[in-house]
């Protein structure tokens, strides 16, 4: 590695492919976008200016790259497109650790590995890097044979914006062991079910669906905003002295001893590998257990009811965050 801008191939242009590209291209890396030709987001790519090629021709002749495809695909990619096609001592980045950590990857002797996650979904990342600011990233070395790894990743880090803020130095284990715990116990999976059963509780004791999904669902995003902007302590500034009572006196019975033993049970089956040997087996079979689940959220009677609702909140047609991808 000589040049302090490596050139950059990025494979895959989704969420965080598109958001990597578009602010390492202003921030004056060279980056060529890899895709299978006539996939999904060619035409995207193409349209944003790109020079788009196969994941082969683009990985060859690149000083790093940037594998952003979607997990589950990542290993197959590795092994017959990648792996082939990489430079010798050229830097493989990741934006999530789980293929190394649960070793679907092991990456070739002469390559650095690391691995540089934005703690924020793609659009974020784009939006907040336009407006001078960034989302917070942690960043990770695997294997480091050139002695620079870690500068490389932390440059990457800083090419995406995620360095103007205070990028935390981790390692593959931690990241991808308490990513997937976030997304399950507390963001996606958590936070869904919450809401969903206290729409529920309320519905089945006789309340108006509309009122329900106001008070479960809709006003979720104030709190949370709170929460972004000051912690807990700013929630308590801004709520009644009754909420914060309620609060204080009723948040225990529904988060209790049993909740965070199951909590614990969720991270047992991160740690000891169980989770993820389950959702590559799922993924393997076709993913038809995923699929119904999936579709039992979205036919869940709170979705109806939202829909109507959000029809009058003329303010969403444009939100940005409904074409994020969040974890
Ligand atoms: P995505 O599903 O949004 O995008 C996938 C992209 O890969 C698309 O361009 C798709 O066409 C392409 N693709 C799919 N299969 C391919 C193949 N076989 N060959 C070449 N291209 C292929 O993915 P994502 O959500 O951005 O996730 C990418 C990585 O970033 C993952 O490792 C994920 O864990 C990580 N991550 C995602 C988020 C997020 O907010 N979505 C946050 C942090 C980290
Ligand atoms: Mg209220
Ligand atoms: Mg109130
Ligand atoms: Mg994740
Ligand atoms: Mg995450």
């Amino acid at each position: 590695m000589t040049s302090s801008k490596p050139t950059i191939a990025i494979v895959g242009y989704g969420s965080q492919g598109r958001a990597h590209a578009l602010n390492l291209r202003d921030s004056g890396f060279d980056v060529t976008i890899g895709l299978r030709p006539g996939g999904p987001t060619e035409i995207k790519a193409k349209a944003d200016g790109f020079t788009v090629k196969t994941p082969a021709e683009a990985v060859k002749g690149a000083e790093l790259v940037a594998v952003l495809t979607p997990d589950m695909v990542q290993p197959q990619l590795y092994g017959e497109v990648i792996e082939p096609n990489i430079d010798q001592g050229a830097c493989l980045l990741f934006a999530h650790g789980f293929n190394v950590h649960y070793q679907q990857i092991s990456p070739r002797e002469d390559l650095d590995v690391v691995l540089v996650a934005p703690k924020g979904p793609g659009a974020l990342v784009r939006r907040e890097y336009e407006i001078g600011r960034g989302v917070p990233s942690v960043y990770a070395v695997h294997q480091d044979r050139s002695g620079k790894a870690e500068q490389l990743a932390l440059t990457y880090c800083a090419g995406i914006g995620g360095a103007r803020q205070n990028a935390i130095k981790t390692t593959f284990k931690e990241e991808t062991e308490t990513d997937l715990f976030g997304e399950q116990a507390v963001l996606c999976g958590g936070a869904t079910k919450l809401v969903q059963a206290g729409w529920e509780t309320l519905v089945e004791a006789g309340y108006q669906p509309e009122v329900a999904y106001y008070e479960c669902l809709h006003e979720l995003k104030l709190i949370v905003d709170l929460f972004y902007e000051g912690g807990i302590t700013r929630m308590h500034e801004f709520i009644s002295e009754t909420a914060q009572y309620g609060a204080l006196t009723r948040g225990p019975y529904v988060v209790d001893d049993n909740t965070r033993a199951q909590m614990r049970k969720v991270l047992e089956e991160i740690q000891d590998g169980t989770f993820a040997r389950q959702w590559i087996a799922e993924y393997a079979a076709g993913n038809a257990n995923y699929k119904a689940m999936k579709q039992a959220d979205l036919d869940h009677p709170i979705e109806a009811v939202g829909k109507k609702l959000r029809a009058n909140m003329k303010w969403l047609g444009n939100a940005p965050a409904s074409a994020a991808k969040a974890a």
